[in-house]
C-alpha cells in the first residue's frame, strides 16, 4: 500500500541477536520509533529504557529459533516477549491488541540516526535517573492508540 504514497522508504534493513543466531530483515524502515521506560522493559532490558520500533509484521521476516514468553504489559493487554535462546539478546513484542504490528528492538539493527526514538513513553515508571529523551512527545503512560 505504501508504494502509492511515494515515501522513500523501500530499504531493506538487515540485523541480528548479539550470536548471530538470531537474523532479521526489516522492509520499509522503522516506523514508529520509541524509547520505553516501563518497569517490564526496565526488568527485560537490564535497568534501562527499551528502544522499539513498531513495524508492520509483514514487513519483517526473522529466521532462527526464537523463544518467547507471555507477560501482561502495564496496558493491560499479553506482550509475547522473544529473544534468542543463545545470547539472550531482547529481539521484539507481539502484543495481542495489535496482531498486525511487531515491536523491534532497535539493537538488532547497526547503529542509525533512523532510529532514534520519536516519542517516549511510559516516563511515570522511569527512576529519576533514567535519561529521557529531550524535544519529543512524551507520554506518562502507553501513547494514544494509532490507527
Ligand atoms: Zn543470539
Ligand atoms: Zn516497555
Amino acid at each position: 500500500m505504501d508504494t502509492q504514497t511515494g515515501e522513500p522508504q523501500t530499504e531493506q534493513l538487515q540485523g541480528g541477536c548479539l550470536c548471530g543466531a538470531i537474523s532479521v530483515t526489516l522492509r520499509g524502515g522503522f516506523g514508529t520509533t520509541m524509547e520505553c521506560h516501563c518497569a517490564d522493559c526496565q526488568k527485560a532490558m537490564g535497568g534501562g529504557p527499551a528502544y522499539i520500533a513498531m513495524v508492520n509484521r509483514a514487513d519483517c521476516t526473522f529466521s532462527g529459533e526464537l523463544r518467547g514468553y507471555d507477560v501482561i504489559g502495564d496496558s493491560g493487554g499479553t506482550v509475547t516477549r522473544f529473544f534468542c535462546p543463545n545470547c539472550g539478546t531482547p529481539t521484539h513484542s507481539e502484543l495481542g491488541k495489535y496482531p498486525d504490528k511487531v515491536v523491534l528492538k532497535v539493537g538488532l539493527f547497526a547503529p542509525q540516526e533512523a532510529a532514534a526514538p520519536q516519542r517516549t513513553i511510559w516516563t511515570g515508571s522511569a527512576p529519576k535517573w533514567h535519561t529521557v529523551a529531550p524535544g519529543i512527545p512524551s507520554f506518562d503512560k502507553s501513547p494514544p492508540p494509532r490507527g
